[in-house]
Formats: C-alpha cells, sequence, structure tokens
C-alpha cells in the first residue's frame, strides 16, 4: 500500500512536470501543435511508470482517470493554452480514457497495455509533426478531416518502432509470439484508425485498436496477417499513386487484403492478385474508349472504400472464418466471391465494348449500352475469361484443378445474380436533361437524377455484396 502511494506520488509530479515544461515551451515561443505534443508524448510514457511502479490495478489508474476529469474540466473552462485545441476536439480527454482503460484490462499482461499507449504517444505524435512539415499528397479522412500521406507513412513507421521495442523489452505476449511481425501488424491497424479521422476520437481507438492486436492476435497467425498489412498497404498506396484507389478505397484494400493474404495462403493470395491487377489493368486500359459509357455506372475507375468492401468484403469474411475456424470450405467460398467479383468486373469492363447492343436480362429486350442489368453476348464471354482467369490463377497456385469449373460455374452465376438484381430491384435513376438512365445520384451533367426503379437505398455496392456472396455460396457446396 505504501509502495502504491508513493507511485501515487510519482505520477502526479511526473503528469505536473510534463504540463509545467509544455506551458513552459509555449511561452518560450515553441508553437501550440508542439507543446500539445510535448505533454502528450511525455505523458504518454507515464505507462511504463503505471504498470511498473504500481502495486494495485486499481489505484494505477487513479492518476490517468484524474487527467480525463481534469482535461475534461481544463476543455470547457478553457485553462491551458497548451493542450487547447478545436472546441468539439476532445483528444485529450479520450487519450486518458483509453489509457485507463488499457491498464485496467491488460493489467496481466504489460507489453499489450504499453503496446497501445505507444502506438498512440509515438504514432500520432509523427503523424501530425511530419504531416504539418512534409505533407504533400493530401486526402481528406471519412471524418472529413484532412490528413496527409507523408503523415500517415510517418505513424506507420513510428508506431512500428514503438511497438516492436516495447514487446522487445516488456513480458505480456506469448514468449513464442513473433514480434516483428506483430508489430507490423499494430502500425498498419493503428495507421487505418488514425487515418479514419474522426475529431480526437482516435486518441481513444488508436490505443484501444492496438491493443486489441496485442492480446487477441494467434501466434500461428502473426507472421501471416503482418506480411499481409504491409504487402496489402504498399499494393494500395501504390494503386492510390496510378489512380485505382481513393484514398479510402486504400483503407478498404487493407481491410480485404490483410485477411485474404495472411489467413487463405498462396491461394488466396494469388486469388486476390490475379482479381486486383487484372480489373485494374482493364480498367485503365479502356478508359478513353468506353468513357461515355462507363459515366452511366456507379463505379468508375477508381475505387473507393464502399466498391472495394463491395467486391472483396465477402472473400474477406471468409478469409477470417478459414483461419478462425480451419474449416477448407470457407476457403472455396473465399475463392467463389472472388471469381464472382472478377467476372462482374470484367463483364462490366469489356461488356460494354460490345457491337451489338445489349439486351436486358429480366425481358430480353434491346436497351442502350450501359443500362444497369444489360447483358450482352461480349459481356457473358468476359464474364467467363474473367472468373476462368481467378479460378487458374488459384489452381497455378495449388487449388485443385477439379475445382476450376466449378468456380468458372460461381463467378457466371455470381454475374448474372449482379445483372438481374441491376434490371430489377437496383436503384437506378433518369436525368430528364440528357434522356438517360445512371446508377449516380448525380448526373455526369451536374444535375441530380430523379428515381426511376428500384430501392433508393439498393445501390450498386449493396448488389455487388449480393453477387459475390451468391458466388461464395455456390462454391462453398463445390
Ligand atoms: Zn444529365
Amino acid at each position: 500500500m505504501s509502495q502504491d502511494i508513493q507511485a501515487l506520488l510519482w505520477a502526479y509530479g511526473y503528469i505536473g512536470v510534463c504540463v509545467v515544461a509544455g506551458e513552459g515551451a509555449l511561452r518560450l515561443g515553441l508553437s501550440r501543435e508542439l507543446a500539445r505534443k510535448v505533454i502528450h508524448v511525455s505523458v504518454g510514457f507515464w505507462i511504463f511508470g503505471a504498470l511498473w511502479l504500481f502495486e494495485s490495478r486499481t489505484l494505477a489508474v487513479v492518476p490517468s482517470l484524474t487527467a480525463v476529469v481534469a482535461n475534461w474540466l481544463i476543455h470547457r473552462k478553457r485553462l491551458l493554452k497548451s493542450v487547447e485545441t478545436e472546441p468539439d476536439n476532445l483528444g485529450t480527454v479520450w487519450f486518458p480514457v483509453a489509457f485507463s482503460a488499457l491498464v485496467w484490462l491488460a493489467w496481466d499482461r504489460p507489453a499489450v497495455a504499453a503496446g497501445g499507449v505507444m502506438a498512440m504517444t509515438v504514432g500520432d505524435a509523427l503523424a501530425s509533426l511530419v504531416g504539418r512539415r512534409f505533407g504533400r499528397h493530401r486526402y481528406e479522412t471519412l471524418g472529413g478531416e484532412h490528413k496527409s500521406l507523408e503523415g500517415s507513412l510517418a505513424m506507420c513507421a513510428g508506431t512500428f518502432v514503438a511497438v516492436l521495442a516495447t514487446l522487445t523489452w516488456m513480458p505480456g505476449v506469448a514468449p513464442d509470439m513473433p514480434k516483428v511481425p506483430l508489430a507490423a501488424l499494430c502500425a498498419v491497424v493503428a495507421t487505418c484508425v488514425e487515418a479514419l479521422g474522426t475529431k480526437g476520437r482516435d486518441n481513444l481507438w488508436v490505443p484501444l485498436a492496438a491493443g486489441a492486436v496485442l492480446a487477441l492476435v494467434p501466434p500461428e497467425h502473426a507472421w501471416g496477417l503482418g506480411v499481409g498489412s504491409v504487402v496489402a498497404l504498399v499494393i494500395g498506396v501504390a494503386s492510390w499513386a496510378r489512380g485505382s484507389l481513393s484514398p479510402s478505397g486504400v483503407l478498404g484494400a487493407i481491410l480485404v487484403g490483410t485477411p485474404v493474404f495472411g489467413l487463405a495462403g498462396a491461394v488466396g493470395t494469388a486469388a486476390l492478385l490475379g482479381f486486383f491487377i487484372s480489373s485494374s489493368a482493364l480498367s485503365k486500359t479502356f478508359r478513353a474508349r468506353k468513357a461515355g459509357v462507363e459515366a452511366e455506372y456507379a463505379k468508375t475507375g477508381t475505387r473507393d472504400l464502399g466498391q472495394a468492401l463491395a467486391n472483396g468484403g465477402v472473400a474477406a469474411l471468409a478469409a477470417v472464418l478459414l483461419g478462425t475456424t480451419g474449416d477448407q470450405r470457407y476457403g472455396l467460398a473465399m475463392l467463389g466471391a472472388l471469381v464472382a467479383a472478377n467476372a462482374d468486373t470484367w463483364a462490366t469492363e469489356l461488356g460494354v465494348l460490345s457491337r451489338s447492343p445489349p439486351r436486358l436480362v429480366t425481358t430480353l429486350r434491346t436497351v442502350p449500352p450501359g443500362t444497369s442489368g444489360a447483358v450482352s453476348g461480349a459481356g457473358m464471354l468476359a464474364a467467363t475469361a474473367g472468373a476462368a482467369f481467378v479460378g487458374l490463377v488459384a489452381a497455378i497456385a495449388g487449388a485443385r484443378w477439379s475445382l476450376v469449373p466449378w468456380l468458372v460455374v460461381a463467378g457466371v452465376v455470381g454475374s448474372l445474380v449482379d445483372s438481374f438484381l441491376g434490371a430489377t430491384v437496383q436503384d437506378v435513376r433518369w436525368c430528364d436533361a440528357c434522356s438517360r438512365e445512371t446508377e449516380r445520384r448525380v448526373h455526369r451533367c451536374g444535375r441530380p437524377a430523379r428515381p426511376l426503379r428500384g430501392f433508393s437505398w439498393l445501390g450498386n455496392d449493396t448488389v455487388n455484396v449480393v453477387a459475390t456472396a451468391a458466388g461464395a455460396l455456390l462454391a462453398f457446396w463445390a
């Protein structure tokens, strides 16, 4: 007990010194941002004091809970210049909340608590400092903030080093746990959470997400997921640079790529790369030739988060189920989802080049190219070829060759499901000015398009999820 009281005195003394240092730095002419970071980083390092100096878990969280209350009061009353930010940014409150939660929940696994807090302390500080100084390639987050690629990559690198150092020096993860890939996965996950950019709440979710990775990833999947996340990050950023993915699409690539690369082995990796590379190449190659028609589709050459998840989400979920249950049928379902996504993408990219006019899949009447739910001979051929391509790539990587015909069927059926939904229940709109059907809410001429048929909530992304799920179900029973 007396040790805990001494530890409490140390805690308040240390935090007091940190705040005085920050205020002093501000008065000596340091920028407000830098002064804030001085406090943020130095207080974050208290995690080692909280874990080492206290005997009681309950008393160990008292200083950080005090900080929650104090920072909230400071925020409301605007008491300290150096810790102050915009009025609606509660980051200084959320950080000690996460700190307290990690100390409490991971008391017996110090590396988990310390790794989570260090991801925030070092990673986030680097992200904003590097972002402010060197940020050139800017993007808008889903939370509506402006961040930079340079800042996010600095966060990723800084988190990797900070977490790796923590894991090396502190007990609390399994002794046989490979530390390098675990730190890498932690870094990519923390960077993604930070890149969501939701007004200070990343101060809560970054440490909790990093801690969850350290606590929950089983040793046998650490290498796969760690390497998979880095490969997905590199591919995602490269595709952003090439114009195939929007910034939010990079997040989608990581969310899909990490489980598929990490849990589904060579077959999953080959199939996803086959889908991603071939469909990006096709949309780039034919972009100019079909510019007029493609503009009517909701999907364009640059894919965002919704489109990445719509095409790859079912495959990613199947890969997670494969990794957690070990049931090989989920591996088949993952392939079914990927062949369906590829069949539909090839059909969309190549089908619009058809010379003869397409027909609606339900009534078979002739419709203009680009109509939702239209099929053509060229499109069907492209769907078959797209499914066969991913099936063959998977077989070369080690899947059963006898599976390929099944996968072709699953892919073509998935693509037909997409067309059928497009012709019946999908939200399709009409532009009065141009007298054209479109999947877009705002037509490319800039005018809002009015509802023509289907359910307004059933957009192209939802249709893609259903189509890939159909392919997954068919392959699951193969
Ligand atoms: Zn129009």
